[in-house]
């Protein structure tokens, strides 16, 4: 009976088939992921998507197919999701990439991403981070966005898109990615306390008043 049970990581989708996402925290695919992609996609006949959230989707898979896919990219050391969890921050590219940059972003991007991406929470929250304030990862737009500034981080909270997408409220700065850690994590416990299935952080703030949060979250 249990091996007829759909493993993590394989997601039905309501067209019959299945899907799988792969983690890329920040932005990045090792090549050795991206060779074990590219042999699943063309051996089992899956399609490859980019998603908005810096992701990597196999689409069109089989049942059996995609447990298949989930055995070799397991082998591979492919970071595939499997929980309902924080997931991986979005980051822009930052310095010393870009010009406009004034911060530095995968540094932060992994620190979050290690510390902090398998916390279980009930509902999604998003983080993303931005190397200056043009917010090319949309980090004024979601749950908790990073901000980069010359002295450090803008904290956001409370932004979002949707069908009517708001922009966060800044609550402070920070500078170092241990107190990016730790609003993270105090956020996750805050969010799991207070909210139901599929309610969003601004929900929060509303009801709880952004300095109540911030009282609560702050390192
Ligand atoms: S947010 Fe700023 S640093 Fe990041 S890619 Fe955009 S312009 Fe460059």
């Amino acid at each position: 009976m249990a091996e007829n049970l759909t493993p993590p990581g394989l997601m039905p989708q309501k067209n019959g088939t299945y899907a799988i996402t792969i983690e890329c925290p920040n932005g990045l695919v090792a090549p050795h992921v991206l060779d074990a992609i590219t042999g699943i996609a063309r051996d089992l006949g899956a399609i490859v998507h980019l998603t908005t959230a810096q992701k990597i989707m196999m689409l069109d898979l089989g049942e059996a197919e995609g447990k298949q896919a989930l055995t070799l990219l397991d082998a591979a050391g492919a970071p595939v999701r499997k929980a309902r969890d924080i997931s991986q921050p979005r980051v822009c590219v930052g310095r010393p990439y870009c010009s406009f940059a004034l911060q530095e972003t995968f540094s932060l991007g992994n620190h979050l991403y290690r510390e902090c991406a398998r916390i279980p929470t009930p509902p999604r929250i998003k983080v993303a981070v931005s190397g200056c304030p043009a917010c090319c990862s949309r980090s004024n737009c979601v749950d908790l966005g990073f901000v980069g500034v010359k002295s450090g981080f803008i904290v956001m909270l409370g932004g979002h898109g949707g069908a009517r997408p708001a922009v966060g409220e800044e609550i402070g700065r920070i500078s170092t990615h241990e107190e990016a850690g730790v609003i993270l994590r105090n956020l996750a416990e805050l969010f799991s306390c207070e909210v139901k299935m599929k309610s969003r952080m601004d929900r929060v703030i509303r009801k709880l008043g952004i300095e109540e949060v911030k009282k609560r979250i702050w390192p």
